[in-house]
């Protein structure tokens, strides 16, 4: 059976995360940084990754040609439309997704309610390769609904937004990783793009810096709109990640279901 170039970028936006982090994984045993027992949370992430993925790929595939139908009418900008040579409207289009997922990355530790979703992510206080794909299924489905209707709207291709997914996988396997690339490389790479030792700040227990450094792929967004912290307060291995309100917390399945509704205040 033959797989044409749209169902590979389908494919690996959906299950490359699994694939990536299992790489990444076996990379980070190799090359740690710091020092982490082991991989101390690998099944309970990849069983809260696979079920959040699982819904939100069943939701928006049931729900995204009426979503479609009701956005449709507000087709205003069309990426799409031949009005710059295809390769450059492609290139605008990839770097808008990119500020679409920075947004609502910045919201969501904003906005009170989208913060109880997305602290189910930030209360890991051993961040590896598997923690990116540690997500409530309510944050997933926002996000994926949120996303999809900006697509909608400004008539996103469909390609770019599925090449953007598939690059999207690797990297983010890739900056949560407890692994550091070589020195010059990291330096090279973060001029551009996040790598481990950035996003670690963004997973920092100290407000300012969880509160930083809310970009996807580029670290262009934050330093444009000042959310940017190139440099923690500790060095990249003695950063304390998670949140303080989860310390001690039994990192099971249920207990990260239930996190977004427990009683007590929840301040991003
Ligand atoms: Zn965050």
């Amino acid at each position: 059976m033959f797989i044409g170039w749209p169902e590979l970028l389908l494919l690996t936006a959906w299950i490359g995360p699994f694939f990536f982090v299992g790489l990444f994984t076996i990379a980070e045993r190799r090359w740690p940084d710091g020092a982490y027992p082991k991989e101390p949370h690998l099944k309970t992430n990849l069983f809260v990754g696979g079920t959040s993925t699982l819904i939100a790929f069943f939701l928006l595939q049931s729900t995204q040609d009426v979503i479609a139908d009701k956005l449709s009418i507000y087709d205003f900008v069309d990426f799409s439309a031949p009005v710059l040579p295809s390769f450059l409207s492609y290139v605008l289009c990839f770097l808008f997704i990119d500020f679409i997922y920075y947004a609502l990355h910045r919201l969501s530790h904003q906005i009170p309610i989208l913060w109880r979703l997305h602290k189910v992510h930030h209360s890991d206080d051993r961040v590896t390769a598997s923690t990116g794909l540690v997500h409530h299924p309510l944050e997933a489905l926002f996000i994926g609904v949120a996303a999809f209707s900006i697509y909608v709207i400004v008539n996103m291709p469909a390609g770019v937004i599925l090449f953007y997914g598939a690059i999207n996988s690797l990297h983010v396997a890739f900056v949560h990783s407890n692994m550091r690339p070589p020195f010059w490389l990291d330096q090279g790479l973060s001029k551009i793009i996040y790598t481990p030792s950035l996003h670690k700040i963004h997973h920092s227990i100290r407000k300012e810096e969880g509160n930083s450094n809310f970009g996807m792929i580029f670290v262009f967004w934050d330093q444009v709109l000042a959310s940017w912290k190139p440099h923690a307060s500790a060095n990249s291995n003695a950063i304390l990640m998670g949140l303080d309100e989860t310390k001690g917390m039994n990192w099971s399945t249920k207990a990260l279901m239930q996190l977004p509704f427990r009683r007590e205040k929840s301040v991003p």
